[in-house]
């Protein structure tokens, strides 16, 4: 079986087929960060869901091009602009920064391209003219270019592909300036915003004067121009259908550019929402948290991004501290089998042991049924710490073990435990341990064994000597 994924535009679960006759390439675009502050753990979920998406992808032999839009001009980076005082490059390159670095400690897939909207803006100019010499955009008395709806539906087009709309409530010409607004306001959409005192430094010229592209427009004209016009997937929150994804396929459908009988993006899927201990994640209620605070409190970004994929995508997912706790017990169950079989194999090799691969990655071929992945890897985890506890496993079966579970964490990308987990400050602080209890130098030892026990660690004896293991 291929993989089949939900498609928001059909509303089903299709069988996922490429655009490229060869059936190999494949187009992804997530929408990316607006980089006006640390990204909170709500959309590190969503970001997440995209790296698997890829994985998955990757893991089925797709050769995928992985784009990941930052939006780095925007209503409320120009106001944090305004407040620091500094420069919008300054600002914004410092939360870039930030986030990339989120992503690698999240262990996500580095995407193939990072474009920022503001280096797009002649694909950007270019895209709107289109739109205006197609009758789909027209300019307003106050400067702005607006998405001209009825004129779009006048022509045959469908406005309200991902959700259903009530037009009888729309008045025609009503417009909306803001990037954000409701299913309930539905109006014109603005492309180019024209340029006001409030502003600032932040403008680009353009054949309608003075102004800034809308943020809609910018993951129109980035997507076709690093994917074509016509690509694969799109994907990103569920927030980001209406009106974002929805004008993002009018604008690009509207420029005519696809080829005949394909659409702008062939499978759109959004992640549902994360909640925090029950509830909205707000700063007012004190319950908003970036990967930094949680990193801050002592988890790592692998314990944190287990925990982001034990639900599945499309299910609310309720984020609780125990729940971090959980994760990071049910990762020390998997490093410690994957450990032990280490070290039967002892550096031997040998190949995956292809039915167990497919028994554990099935699930995910059903829409990235991820919680029936999870619960074939603790049973197949089960089922060998059964056989390490009656010493029945041989160095090439292990080595066979380890090559199988590489390939299910290549889709998982919960990281192989090496030695390296262990840091050497705790690896000496054993070692100290041990020489002193060979010198029978009992205080010393109890003390390194205190020590340890202070910093999360405990000792265990085996017959290949003592091992370091984290209390959970
Ligand atoms: P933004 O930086 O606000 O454009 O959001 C980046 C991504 O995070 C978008 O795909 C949003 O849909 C997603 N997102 C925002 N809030 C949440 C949340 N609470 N849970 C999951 N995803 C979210
Ligand atoms: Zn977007």
């Amino acid at each position: 079986m291929g993989l089949k994924l939900l498609n928001t535009l059909t509303r089903s679960v299709q069988d996922f087929v490429p655009l490229d006759p060869s059936g190999k390439n494949v187009g992804l675009y997530c929408c990316g960060p607006t980089v006006y502050d640390y990204a909170h753990i709500g959309n590190w979920r969503t970001f997440v869901f995209g790296d698997l998406v890829r994985r998955s992808l990757e893991f089925h032999g797709y050769n995928v091009r992985h784009v990941m839009n930052i939006t780095d001009v925007d209503d409320k980076i120009i106001r944090r602009v305004k407040e620091t005082g500094g420069t919008l490059s300054d600002f914004t390159g410092k939360f870039e920064k930030a986030f990339l670095e989120d992503l690698a400690a999240l262990q996500c897939r580095t995407p193939h391209h990072t474009p920022r909207a503001t280096e797009h803006i002649p694909a950007i100019v270019d895209l709107i003219s289109r739109l205006v010499q197609r009758g789909f955009a027209y300019q307003a008395p106050d400067g702005s270019v607006y998405f001209s709806i009825q004129k779009y539906r006048g022509a045959g087009c469908c406005y309200g592909q991902l959700v259903h709309l009530n037009f009888e409530e729309m008045r025609t010409g009503e417009r909306v300036a803001n990037d954000e607004y409701a299913k309930e306001s539905l109006a014109d959409f603005a492309l180019w915003k024209a340029r006001v005192p409030e502003d600032g430094a932040v403008f680009w010229p353009s054949p309608w004067g003075e102004g800034r592209p809308g943020w809609h427009i910018e993951c129109s004209a980035m997507s076709m121009q690093l994917l074509g016009p016509s690509f694969d997937l799109h994907l990103g929150g569920e927030d980001l259908m209406f009106p974002h994804h929805e004008d993002e396929i009018a604008q690009s459908e509207g420029t005519g550019l696809q080829p005949e009988g394909q659409r702008f993006v062939k499978y759109w899927m959004h992640g549902a929402h994360l909640l925090v201990e029950g509830r909205k994640m707000s700063k007012s209620l004190g319950n908003f948290f970036t990967l930094r605070d949680l990193i801050a409190k002592g988890f790592s970004g692998r314990e944190i991004r287990y925990l982001l994929l034990t639900a599945h995508y499309r299910e609310t997912f309720n984020f609780t501290l125990e729940g971090l706790q959980g994760a990071r017990s049910s990762l020390q169950r998997i490093d410690e089998c994957i450990g032990k079989l280490r070290e039967i194999a002892a550096g031997e090799t040998a190949g995956a042991d292809d039915a167990l691969v497919r028994q554990l990655s099935k699930p995910l071929e059903d829409d990235l049924n991820i919680s029936g992945t999870w619960g074939a890897v603790f049973e197949w985890i089960r089922e060998t710490n059964r056989k390490l506890a009656e010493n029945s496993i041989l160095p090439a079966q292990a080595a066979s073990l380890l090559a199988s579970w590489e390939k299910i964490d290549g889709v998982l990308g919960v990281g192989l435990p090496s030695a390296a987990v262990v840091p050497a400050e705790i690896l000496a602080l054993v070692e100290a341990r041990q020489a002193a209890r060979k010198a029978k130098d009992f205080k010393q030892s109890d003390g390194l064994r205190d020590e340890l026990k202070a910093k999360g660690w405990v000792i265990e004896d085996t017959p290949k000597g003592a091992r370091a293991k984290r209390i959970a």
